[in-house]
């Protein structure tokens, strides 16, 4: 009898999960060996980490354990980091040792771009895994705390976020109803806090219709955010940060939400890459590697007129499950299916309640397009852990 093929899924995000769920549904017993390499042992929620950024949430809401998702008898987790991939030699380097593959899903996701503005690498937070956003919830409450022992230095309490897509928007939302709590606990004035996005480009939430673009600015404005829209960041410090025209804003913390690329990874293992991701064939294989999908952030997909399709959960799960599938077709001999994106829409949450919508024809805010952000967030919570996860990570939403 054949060996088994060897199928590795690299990373346990938007991507990866849905991959590993519809290969050990799908495939029969013995057709196949699934490993998962993940640098931790859970799965954590990258649309919700705005939350437990700002402090309006617990960390722990926006993890699952991957024991809890995935069936150990079907797929071996192996918590590693991933250094390289080799190709030629069909295997991948982790900082414990070599794994070979006979087919590899790399869904490693994406990390912050800083475009080589200088200092953001060094100076400022990024929303970007668990234990970054910790890390940020933590030095926000540290800045009320200090500035308790030196009231003179109202820096402290300046809040910068540079970018005004949808990671800066959310996070803003979170952190301007998070604020008026802070200064009870922390007995200051309100009227010292200054929430400043700072966005490159002449309008926020690029993506968006202006009446809802609008319409978020509005509220977050109303909320105390001061938008600098058409100024770019130039330059961060340990101070704050340089902008468009020269100003210099003194801040204890500056938040960079400007884009994201794709993992240096592929670009370390010698993929062809722009920013970082791999513009992928329509069956999502990487070019000249048909044993290699690559999926998530860290790829390219076009749509109809040749332009990439965003960096999104929505496509990354849908690409999870395709990959999947071609990877059974691949081992069967089969015709694998070119990918075809489903868009259903963008929700973007705007602080508690408070949300936007588009959804084909439809515009949603308010409550109503709360509402739907939690049966989006629902919705996955059910594919990937079923009714019980629902009721774990969401009662309390409604
Ligand atoms: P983004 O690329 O969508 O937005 C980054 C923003 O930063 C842009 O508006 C850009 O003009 C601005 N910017 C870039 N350089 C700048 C500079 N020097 N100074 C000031 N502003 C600058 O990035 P994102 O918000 O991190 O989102 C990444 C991807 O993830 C997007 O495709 C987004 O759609 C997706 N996402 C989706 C959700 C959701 O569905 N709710 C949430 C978060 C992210």
């Amino acid at each position: 009898m054949a060996e088994p093929k060897k199928i590795v899924v690299l990373g346990a995000g938007y991507a990866g999960i849905p991959a590993v769920l519809t290969l050990q549904k799908s495939l029969r017993d013995g057709e196949a060996d699934i490993t998962l390499i993940n640098k931790h042992d859970y799965h954590y929620f990258t649309t919700w980490l705005h939350k437990p950024a700002a402090g309006t949430d617990r960390p722990e809401r926006s993890r699952v354990d991957l024991s809890d998702i995935i069936d150990p008898r079907k797929a071996a987790l192996l918590k590693r980091t991933v250094r390289r991939i080799d190709t030629a030699a069909k295997t991948v380097e982790t900082d414990e040792g070599v794994i070979p593959y006979d087919v590899l899903i790399v869904a490693l996701g994406g990390q912050p771009e800083t475009f080589g503005i200088p200092g953001l690498a060094e100076h400022a937070f990024f929303i970007r895994s668990l234990n970054s956003v910790r890390f940020i919830r933590e030095h926000i409450d540290r800045q009320f705390a200090q500035f308790k022992q030196d009231e003179s230095r109202t820096e402290r309490l300046t809040f910068v976020v540079g970018g005004a897509g949808l990671t800066g928007i959310e996070f803003i939302g979170e952190l301007a109803d998070r604020i008026p709590k802070l200064c009870r606990d922390y007995d200051v004035d309100p009227a010292l806090v200054k929430i400043i996005n700072v966005e490159a480009a002449p309008a926020a939430l690029p993506g968006f219709e202006a009446s809802l673009a609008d319409y978020a600015m509005n509220l977050l404005a109303r909320k105390g955010v001061i938008f600098k829209l058409g100024t770019p960041v130039k330059k961060c410090t340990s101070e704050g940060v340089e902008i468009g025209d020269g100003e210099f804003i003194r801040a204890g913390t500056v938040v960079w939400a400007g884009g994201i690329r794709g993992n240096r990874v592929l670009e370390d293992s010698g993929f062809e890459t722009v920013r970082g991701r791999v513009v992928v064939n329509p069956y999502l294989q990487a070019p000249g590697h048909d044993d290699v999908f690559i999926i998530g952030d860290s790829s390219i997909v076009l749509n109809d007129q040749g332009k990439p399709w965003p960096p999104s959960g929505q496509i990354a799960i849908q690409q999870g499950e395709a990959a999947a599938r071609n990877v059974i077709a691949l081992l069967r001999g089969r015709e694998m299916a070119t990918f075809k994106y489903v868009y259903r829409g963008t929700v973007a949450s705007l602080g508690k309640g408070e949300a936007i919508g588009s959804v084909g024809k439809y515009k949603v805010k308010g409550i109503p397009a709360a509402i739907l952000k939690n049966i989006v967030d629902a919705r996955y919570l059910f594919k990937i852990g079923g009714a019980g996860l629902v009721v774990r990570k969401m009662s309390g939403f409604f």
